[in-house]
């Protein structure tokens, strides 16, 4: 059973070879913290509660600091960690990001793990990045997540029609490529493209309801054989239960899951604009409605 002073890689570990799911959930705003941790510990689920820029960019969730204190003020450790997700080396919109500013911040800051996202970058430059940020991250004890393939949907303007994407493969996660990037570069948990979009974080999209994405188990089966490592899915929200069931059994561990949380928060501010508590008992029932549908109620117990 995990406690306060569990690495979050050996609980990782554990998940990874014993087929359980650890959700990921975005904080999109503030007060999204506390009905996703007091849920956690209510159901005995562990999971990740992780932020990226968009989140503190384009949402609500303030700034890196604000989530670290919030979270550090509000979590029960045993049942959550608190992760850095998407530094980007190259954005969502094509801009230098200063990615080595941003993690060391987020280490400083006290996050258990990062991620850095060299996706949009050629395959020697993403190793050669995450090599960097793994020594760096790892001095500190802290395990580093990166990115092979390309996970789209952040970028503006619109998603090339996702029958083709999926059928075609197109941006899909490379296996021999995954096989070199995780022995040259030493890090801990993959990020990889099957059929997983993210969720819109810009125009009118952001506010729709997230088309249902497919996963290809098989390409899947092909990574995880010759990775060998937690593998990592991103844009949980809308996949159908059964790829994701299929998909823990194969390697996928950790599943970040951003809109539909988000979208229960905002939906009930718009309906009540000054009922915060209203809209934190929406993330509530959300939080525990993805933990029932994913069965990892009690994981904590068996983890
Ligand atoms: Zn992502």
């Amino acid at each position: 059973m995990i406690d306060e002073k569990t690495s979050v890689s050996e609980i990782m570990r554990r998940a990874y070879k014993n087929g359980i799911l650890i959700p990921a959930f975005n904080v999109a705003h503030l007060p999204m913290i506390k009905p996703i941790v007091d849920t956690l510990k209510e159901m005995r689920t562990f999971a990740l509660v992780e932020v990226a820029r968009p989140d503190v960019e384009r949402f609500g969730a303030k700034s890196f600091q604000s989530v670290a204190d919030e979270y550090g003020s509000l979590a029960d450790r045993r049942f959550s960690r608190l992760h850095l997700d998407h530094i980007p080396v190259i954005d969502e919109d094509g801009k230098k990001v200063d990615w080595i500013a941003l993690i060391k911040m987020g280490l400083a800051l006290g996050y258990d793990s990062v991620m850095i996202d060299g996706s949009r970058l050629p395959l020697e430059e993403n190793v050669a990045i995450t090599r960097e940020v793994v020594e760096l991250s790892h001095g500190y004890g802290r395990p580093v997540e990166a990115e092979l393939g390309a996970v789209l949907g952040h970028e503006a303007g619109p998603l090339p029609p996702y029958e083709e994407l999926f059928r075609s493969g197109r941006g899909f996660t490379d296996p021999e490529d995954a096989e070199r990037f995780v022995r040259e570069t030493g890090v801990d948990w993959l990020s990889v493209a099957i059929g997983n979009i993210h969720g819109a974080i810009s125009g009118v999209a952001k506010d729709k309801k997230k088309i249902s994405a497919r996963l290809n188990i098989d390409h899947l089966k092909r990574i995880n054989r010759l990775t060998k490592i937690p593998l990592v899915l991103h844009g949980g929200s809308g996949i159908p239960k059964g790829y994701v069931m299929e998909a823990v059994k194969n390697g996928i561990t950790k599943m970040n899951i951003g809109t539909s949380i988000r979208q229960a928060y905002e939906r009930s501010l718009l309906e009540k604009p000054d009922d915060v508590e209203a809209a934190q008992e929406e993330v509530a029932v959300e939080v525990k409605r993805l933990i029932e549908e994913y069965e990892v109620e009690g994981s904590w117990e068996r983890l």
